[in-house]
């Protein structure tokens, strides 16, 4: 029989899967809070309802759960055949009924928690691919559903703030966003500060090597929201991006 804990031992990683499940669980409060008719409203993402964030969202964690599955037996299983076939997923997915959708949600939530829970602790090393084609340790995965989960929670537009995002899963977002506009090229000369919160001292992203930045200055959680495009509230921006004190559309991310 099955173990009904998790296999891996690993302080960092248990702790990882912690955040990821919180993700999950705050994702489901928001959802539930949703009521049927609701499904049809729109979001933070421009082109999509809610019925297209719960359908992606429940196909995500189906994706990730092949990959674990890979992780598992060494057998490749990618997460999607194609980026055609998973955008055709989703525009299926929102057609489906409420209770359809919601179902999806919650069986495709508890299948890769069981995944996840299942996976022998050396697997956790074994090599599998993202969508993007990256190459990464089958833990990366846990990543990458946790920052799923609690952005597309925000992304529901009913309630949810980048606010009730954890700090740790905030700092490792706007990491991803700013080395993702390093990789492009397109962070030249701009420069995030993050201010000093009682957690801890204030943090800097972005390009740190240019002489006379733009300067996107706020808390935390204001800041990533920004960053990910998302909304303007709470920062400021200062310097030659910033005229007359304008505050510029963050580069692009994904
Ligand atoms: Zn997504």
């Amino acid at each position: 029989m099955a173990a009904r804990h998790d296999q891996t031992a690993d302080p960092a990683l248990l702790d990882a899967l912690l955040q990821g499940r919180r993700g999950t669980a705050f994702f489901a409060r928001k959802l539930n809070e949703l009521t049927d008719a609701e499904l049809d409203g729109g979001t933070l993402l421009p082109g999509w309802t809610r019925r297209h964030v719960v359908a992606h969202v429940g196909y995500n964690a189906r994706a990730i759960a092949r990959l674990i599955e890979w992780a598992a037996t060494g057998v490749e299983t990618p997460m999607y055949s194609s980026p055609e076939a998973r955008n055709h997923e989703i525009e299926f997915g929102a057609t489906l009924s409420p209770i359809a959708l919601r179902h999806l949600f919650d069986h495709s939530a508890v299948h890769l928690n069981v995944e996840w829970r299942d996976l022998p602790a050396d697997a956790w090393h074994h090599k599998v691919k993202t969508a993007q084609g990256r190459t990464v340790p089958a833990e990366e995965t846990v990543w990458m559903r946790t920052r799923e989960v609690w952005m597309h929670a925000v992304d529901l537009d009913n309630g949810a703030t980048f606010n009730d995002i954890p700090a740790p899963v905030l700092e490792r977002l706007l990491g991803d966003i700013t080395g993702a506009w390093r990789t492009r090229g397109t962070d030249t000369a701009l420069l995030i500060k993050v201010e000093r919160t009682i957690a801890g001292s204030g943090l800097t992203f972005g390009d740190t090597s240019a002489a006379d930045p733009t300067i996107i200055t706020g808390p935390l959680a204001a800041v990533v929201e920004w960053a990910a495009g998302r909304g303007t509230g709470g920062v400021t921006a200062s310097g030659p991006g910033a005229a007359g004190g304008t505050l510029p559309a963050p580069p692009k991310w994904i």
